[in-house]
């Protein structure tokens, strides 16, 4: 093997991103790295690459011990990583930033004629055909990222590190990047590969390897899987002792309810195709799909967070506007995010405070909520969630991740949406928390709120939802109801499995 990583194991403050991790890569490879953000792919990839220094684990090059401190140290040894930003001066000439740091000189000075020769030579067998003195902000981002794989390949030589390289490129453009790759694979080097885009995966990958939270899952030859195994090993589902066992609870004979919200054309250009969507009143729509599939860029576009490129909304009065959160909050909307910690609450007010925040938004600042009234708030949600806190006076902090999240939940509570959108509300908290949430969701619907759920766990999401939809790549790709929502057809949307492809195993 070029590189083999043993036991690798990083970890920060609170989360094991590298739990005893094993990869290897032949040279004359591509090997795809695969798994849901969080996974620990980028963790790896620094780790090789100098960025991140491991806790604990080897990794060998060419049979030698390495552990590079610096990127351009492992550079030095080898291993060169293209980013999808590409790491390049925009302002340089293509030339310039082929050669800058080992510049061609003569009498001393920078040679500008040799330097546009090096560069040439550098391009040669990229199938290429531009101007190496033009400025490279000039060209598209294709050949911006052929011209940084060029000048880390000539750096490095031997391992070369993808990291989503693909994903603001359009099809043709990926189809020539990729020949490109596979011309160095075939130069024998050893490629590895991330990408979100299974299909890109299918086309491109020798072999793969699948992290989940940290842990290795698999490594396989692409010729033995397919689509949805490999869908299954990244989600942690074995789906055939599961699908019996997971249809909606919700009685799909019941009346239709009558739709509440109309949202049209929703879309905003490069981050999520437009879609319609309807919500009724009191249900509960989930969104399923593979972190970074477009599940939150749907929800944000709905809440006036994003700024949509195409899309209306209206209710049965009439028109919403819905250009910001403010209007979205103004129409009767509330949004939850996933990462509490950032988005969600303020962890040095207290309990109270966080949960008249919103409100005292709508409000206005100028009208303060008295403090008495704060307070009966605050304690009639800590009753009522059963948020666990010695008092509302405590920082929220203080509490754990569950009660966190239950403040966080308090707050739009108090604000009585009639729309609420939940972007992983079980995400790291306990068990009974969990529980207390999932029950929580089905007193809102009775008592006649919508809401959207968005999570990673599917049987949750099962649990839960009147209706499932599916986001694949930036699309909504299938809308499940009644009894066709099961974590099989779930995953199957999210594989877009059809008829086996040529290459893959049925
Ligand atoms: P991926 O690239 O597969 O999406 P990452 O390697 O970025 O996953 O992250 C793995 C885990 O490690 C995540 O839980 C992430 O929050 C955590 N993590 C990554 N980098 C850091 C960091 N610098 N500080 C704290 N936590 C981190
Ligand atoms: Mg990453």
């Amino acid at each position: 093997m070029l590189l083999t990583i043993r036991s690798l194991t990083k970890t920060f403050p609170g989360t094991v991103a590298l739990d005893d991790v094993k990869f290897d890569l032949a040279a004359g490879e591509v090997h795809a790295l695969l798994g849901e953000n969080g996974a620990g792919k980028s963790t790896l990839i620094k780790c090789l690459t100098g960025a991140y220094r491991p806790d604990a684990g080897e990794i060998t090059l060419d049979g030698r011990r390495i552990a590079p401190r610096s990127t351009g140290e492992a550079q030095e040894l080898g291993i060169g990583t293209v980013y999808q930003e590409v790491n390049l001066l925009p302002n340089l000439t293509v030339a310039q930033n082929l050669c800058f740091g080992r510049e061609p000189r003569r009498f001393g000075m920078v040679s500008s004629r040799g330097t546009k020769a090096m560069a040439e030579e550098m391009l040669e067998g990229y199938g290429l055909d531009i101007d190496v003195s033009r400025d490279l902000g000039t060209y598209s981002v294709a050949i911006q990222q052929i011209v940084a794989i060029a000048r880390a390949v000539a750096l490095s030589g031997k391992v070369l590190i993808l990291d989503e390289p693909t994903a603001s490129l359009d099809a043709r453009e990926v189809e020539m990047l990729f020949d490109v790759v596979r011309g160095l694979r075939d130069k024998g080097l050893g490629i590895v590969f991330v990408s979100h885009f299974l299909d890109q995966v299918f086309d491109l990958s020798d072999r793969v390897t699948v992290l989940r939270n940290g842990n290795h899952v698999v490594t396989e030859d692409i010729a033995a899987l397919n689509r949805v195994r490999l869908i299954e090993h990244m989600l942690g589902h074995a789906l055939e002792h599961e699908v019996e066992d997971h249809t909606t609870p919700h009685d799909a004979t019941a009346p239709e309810r009558e739709a509440m919200l109309h949202f049209t054309d929703m879309g905003k250009r490069g981050v999520i195709e437009s879609f319609d969507l309807d919500i009724r009143k009191g249900e509960v729509v989930g969104l399923a799909g593979l972190l970074g599939s477009g599940r939150t860029e749907s929800a944000e576009l709905l809440f006036g967070l994003r700024g949509a490129t195409s899309g209306t909304a209206r209710d049965q009065s009439g028109p919403l506007k819905l250009d910001s959160p403010r209007a979205a909050i103004g129409a009767g909307f509330g949004f939850a995010p996933e990462d509490r910690k950032t988005d969600g609450i303020v962890a040095d007010l207290s309990v109270r405070e966080n949960i008249a925040l919103a409100l005292q938004a709508r409000r206005g600042w100028a009208r303060a909520i008295p403090k008495a009234e704060q307070a009966k708030l605050a304690d009639m949600y800590i009753r009522r969630l059963d948020i666990r806190t010695s008092d509302a006076e405590k920082a929220v902090g203080d509490l754990s991740g569950g009660n966190q999240q239950k403040v966080v939940l308090a707050r739009w509570l108090a604000m009585n949406p009639r729309f609420l959108i939940l972007d992983e509300p079980t995400r790291g908290i306990d068990v009974g928390a969990h529980a207390e949430i999932l029950r929580l969701i089905h007193e809102l619907t009775a008592e006649g709120m919508s809401l959207l759920v968005i999570s990673s766990e599917l049987d949750e999401l099962i649990a839960v939802s009147d209706r499932v939809i599916v986001v694949r790549d930036r699309r909504h790709v299938a809308e499940l109801t009644g009894a066709d929502v099961s974590t099989e057809t779930i995953v199957r949307a999210i594989a877009q499995h059809g008829e086996p492809r040529d290459g893959e195993a049925a």
